[in-house]
């Protein structure tokens, strides 16, 4: 059989594509290799998706975009998807063991967490790194934590980590923060909520698990080390793009480059959600690019 539509990426973007393709008729498959929400799954509370006044949480969104996707008959696949071809006027879709042919594909694979590259923070991972509160907050109950970064996500993250932590250092290479002013604002006026400015993390140290963390000042280079038991990062993203870097033009930071209809230079090929080039990524611009990008599929196969 030959898809219609196939999507790759069960994030806000993959999920609202997979439901107005699914509802517009066309035969669709939204694959998927691990659970369905991306990041917002591991998100505990969006209080800016509209519509929620009370906030939702990222797990319930999902499930519930899932489900509204599935009554109109899309379909979903477990798969990790390693490469994708096109073939005369179908793309053929590479996973391990397995393939599938659709006449065009949504790429909505969104991003992951960026890493810092200090000595530590590969071995440490899962045994005191982190690079999702929600996941791991719970662990850290009365110890003291940091968290490197200043954007939305380490301010939130830091925020939803003082139901848990003694203390949460957060550790910015700057003396001001990026974050929007209402999580600064909250951030300052809680008091287990420090900043370490003008540094960055140099290494982390433990035994078996995180025991300390050393930062280096920029400013003055001065090392000093600070003890904890968790090290959370939260220093943006990178764009999960791998897979398509020949098919695709990406841009200097690995995102997809498409036109405002979602359209990447492949006819037949769309990308939408935090995968692609774009000033504002969030829920909201996901699932609208999900539904811009289904929409156009839809009239490229009825063009051919
Ligand atoms: P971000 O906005 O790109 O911020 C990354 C932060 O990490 C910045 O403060 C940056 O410092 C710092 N950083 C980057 N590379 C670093 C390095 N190598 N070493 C040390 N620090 C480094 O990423 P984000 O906070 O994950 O947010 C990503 C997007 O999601 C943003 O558009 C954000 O608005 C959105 N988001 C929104 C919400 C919300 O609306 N509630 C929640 C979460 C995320 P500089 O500031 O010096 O560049």
């Amino acid at each position: 059989m030959i898809y219609d539509v196939a999507i790759i990426g069960a994030g806000p973007a993959g999920l609202s594509a997979g439901l107005y393709a699914a509802r517009a008729k066309l035969s669709t498959v939204i694959v998927e290799k691990m659970f369905p929400g991306g990041q917002a799954a591991i998100t505990y509370r969006i209080e800016n998706y509209p519509g929620f006044a009370e906030g939702v949480g990222g797990a319930d969104l999902a499930d519930a975009i899932k489900t509204q996707a599935e009554s109109f008959g899309a379909e979903f696949l477990n798969g990790d998807v390693e490469k994708i071809e096109k073939k005369d006027d179908k793309f053929i879709i590479y996973m391990k063991g397995e393939s599938l042919e659709a006449k065009s594909v949504i790429l909505a694979t969104g991003a992951q967490p960026r890493k810092v590259g200090v000595k530590g923070e590969k071995e440490f991972t899962g045994k005191g790194v982190s690079y999702c509160a929600t996941c791991d907050g719970a662990f850290y109950s009365n110890k003291p934590i940091v968290i490197v970064g200043g954007g939305d996500t380490a301010i939130e993250e830091a925020l939803y980590l003082t139901r848990f932590a003694s203390s949460i250092y957060v550790i910015h290479r700057r003396d001001e923060l990026r974050a929007t002013k209402i999580l600064q604002e909250r951030a300052f006026n809680n008091d287990k909520i420090k900043f370490i400015w003008d540094s960055v993390l140099h290494e982390i140290e433990g035994k078996d698990t995180v025991e300390e963390v050393v930062v280096k000042n920029v400013k003055t280079g001065k090392l000093s080390s600070v003890s904890v038991d968790g090290v959370f990062i939260a220093i943006g993203y990178t764009p999960n793009t791998d897979f398509v870097k020949d098919l695709v033009q990406l841009d200097e930071q690995g995102y997809i480059v498409t036109d405002e209809h979602m359209k990447t230079q492949v006819p037949g090929l769309f990308a939408a959600g935090d995968i692609r080039k774009k000033s504002l990524r969030q829920v909201v611009t996901a699932v609208a690019d999900g539904a811009i990008a289904a929409v156009e599929a839809g009239k490229f196969i009825e063009e051919q």
